[in-house]
């Protein structure tokens, strides 16, 4: 199979970090910015980088931009470019456009001209932090949707020796354990009657407040 071909437009830190990223997984990368030093600064890094207004649209159909398979924009301040490119893309027929927000307003815009998916790096990054900072058993803390997230949480004292059907997290938080992971395994059908270890890690999904609760009855 061909490999993929990606194409990020904008080489602020987002987009530098998303190129430089994809490159170091062997992927062809084509990094697009107005500012020519910044395409210079990436220019050893990834497959091509080119200085290009992407709010031209037949400066982005020179580049064969309909022949990359994900296009990133990620021009975060300048909302009407961002939106601009993303319309253009949509246009010219890119498979998948993937538009990085500066707020919930931008992301609803771009949703609304369809972009297949919307990130707010800033966002996500905060409430990590926050869920992290709030239980040292938080590990990581990603939103799947507006109600929902996934928790990954150390064992916490509490919990060591007992199973998950002591813990009865479906019962008592309506929340449920998809993967325990062991060091490097990921249990991804876990056995209700093994007690848990220190150092196990809880995979679990649920409603964001099902979620606050399960942390706040673990904080240590
Ligand atoms: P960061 O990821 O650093 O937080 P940011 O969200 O602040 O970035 P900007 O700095 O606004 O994003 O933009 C990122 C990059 O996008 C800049 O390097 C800028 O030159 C580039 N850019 C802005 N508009 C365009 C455009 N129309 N065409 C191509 N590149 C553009």
């Amino acid at each position: 199979m061909a490999k993929k071909q990606y194409a990020v437009i904008g080489m602020g830190r987002f987009g530098f970090s998303v190129a430089n990223a994809l490159s170091g997984m062997g992927f062809d990368v084509l990094a697009i910015d107005s500012d020519e030093q910044r395409t210079q600064a990436v220019s050893n890094i990834v497959t091509h980088a080119v200085s290009a207004d992407s709010t031209d649209e037949e400066a982005l159909r020179a580049l064969g931009i309909r022949n990359f398979e994900v296009v990133v924009v990620a021009i975060g301040e300048d909302i009407q470019s961002s939106i601009l490119t993303t319309l253009i893309l949509k246009d010219i027929g890119v498979e998948t456009i993937i538009v990085k927000a500066q707020n919930e307003l931008h992301g609803k815009v771009l949703q609304k001209i369809g972009a297949d998916k919307v990130i707010y790096p800033e966002r996500d990054m905060g409430m990590r932090v926050a869920h992290h900072l709030t239980s040292p058993n938080v590990l990581d803390y990603i939103e799947i949707s507006d109600d929902y997230s996934i928790l990954e949480m150390k064992v916490a004292k509490d919990m060591i020796g007992k199973n998950l059907r002591q813990l009865d997290v479906r019962a008592r938080f309506g929340c449920n354990v998809m993967a325990i992971k062991h060091g490097t395994k990921m249990d991804i059908s876990p056995y209700a009657d093994a007690p848990l270890k220190e150092g196990d890690i809880l995979v679990i999904v649920g409603e964001k407040m099902d979620l606050t609760k399960i942390e706040l009855a673990y904080p240590k």
